[in-house]
């Protein structure tokens, strides 16, 4: 099963690349739930020399309970949004003084503290009382978003119940403590916001985001009032008058169409060149006795929340290309004419007909 693969390459992923922190080394959950409350809004770097002073300075929870406000605001001066030192701090006291020093130890009860969101909840379930319960924070988005070839706006009211799901189909049955971390892990190092690193990636054979060339679009996060351009470039390949299609796959508003060989890019189209030798192009160009260039059309597409812009390269090659393993085929023009597709795809095909 795909979810099953998925995990295991994260879990051997995180075995190798997993940075050491010292929230990791513990199951102690005051340790736990003070550095998921410094590391929202904050990177790593900066909040570690944090959490260490703050450990030192109170090493339990009934020690931050006991401080002063004005202390506490002291000590976390220069990490911003106060207003999470102060929900931390009264928190500390309704555990220390309420609860008798006794962390809640799952989910339901975590989630009912000031300041504790379902995100911090569930790693706090997750770390330090092994809970099988899912962590959905930005990182865990972009690796499901792209993996998964998912478009659903991740800023939309429906995005978190079928992200989550979704998060907790693939959680596997033992070490889910520790795939949590991996994925977001590998989020925060691997398939980073701006240039994840496909080419090297344990999932890139599976990742529909790196098939289709949809690393810089995926997630889709839509502002609200702002409608997103998007730029697609289509790489019409033809053999002996046979045209290179496939299923699209993914949840997305074209799952199932048959479309060309895509890759996307976020700002502007690229020049034909670029579009070539992308990774996700060149290795059904590589094998091929010559490659001609016979046109380039642009088009433009609008949906509710998106503008297409959409570059259509057709390339005719010629000898036996041997097409990577992968579901795409050559189909015959009356093939083609049958074939689900696309609206703007069966726009251009109508133009180019001979
Ligand atoms: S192949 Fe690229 S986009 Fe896909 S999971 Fe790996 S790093 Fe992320």
């Amino acid at each position: 099963m795909k979810e099953t693969i998925f995990a295991a390459a994260l879990l051997a992923w995180y075995k190798k690349n997993a940075r050491d922190l010292p929230w990791r080394n513990t199951q102690n959950p005051y340790y736990i739930w003070l550095s998921e409350v410094m590391l929202q809004q904050t990177r790593v770097v900066q909040g570690l020399p944090y959490f260490l002073r703050f450990v030192e300075a109170y090493p339990t929870v009934t020690d931050m309970a006991a401080a002063a406000e004005r202390d506490i605001l002291r000590l976390w001066q220069g990490l911003g949004y106060y207003s999470r030192a102060r929900n931390m701090h009264a928190t500390a006291q309704y555990i220390a003084y309420e609860l008798g020093g006794n962390f809640p130890n799952n989910y339901k009860q975590l989630i009912g503290l000031k300041g504790v969101g379902s995100y911090t909840a569930a790693a706090i379930a997750s770390f330090a009382f092994g809970e099988k319960v899912a962590v959905l924070d930005g990182n865990v988005y972009r690796v499901l978003a792209r993996y998964w070839g998912i478009d659903t706006d991740i800023a939309s009211p429906k995005a978190g119940k079928e992200f989550g799901a979704l998060a907790a189909q693939c959680l596997p049955d033992t070490q889910t403590d520790l795939y949590n971390q991996a994925i977001m892990e590998f989020g925060a190092l691997q398939c980073t916001p701006a240039a994840p690193q496909c080419i090297f990636c344990p999932l890139n054979d599976t990742c529909i985001a790196f098939a289709t060339g949809q690393q810089s679009v995926l997630p889709i996060k839509i502002k609200k009032t702002k409608v997103k351009n998007r730029f697609l470039h289509y790489v019409v390949l033809e053999q002996n008058g046979e045209l290179l299609l496939r299923e699209r796959r993914g949840k997305g508003i074209w799952q199932g169409l048959y479309e060309f060989l895509c890759v996307e890019s976020e700002n502007e189209f690229w020049e034909v060149e670029d579009i070539l030798q992308n990774p996700t192009v060149k290795p059904y160009l590589e094998n091929t006795d010559s490659v001609q260039i016979i046109d380039v059309q642009d088009f433009k597409h609008a949906l509710t929340h998106q503008i297409l812009q959409v570059r259509f390269v057709r390339v005719r090659v010629s000898g036996d290309t041997i097409l990577p393993q992968d579901d795409f085929a050559f189909y015959t023009p009356a093939q083609v004419a049958d074939l689900p597709k696309p609206i703007l795809i069966a726009n251009y095909l109508e133009k180019i007909q001979p």
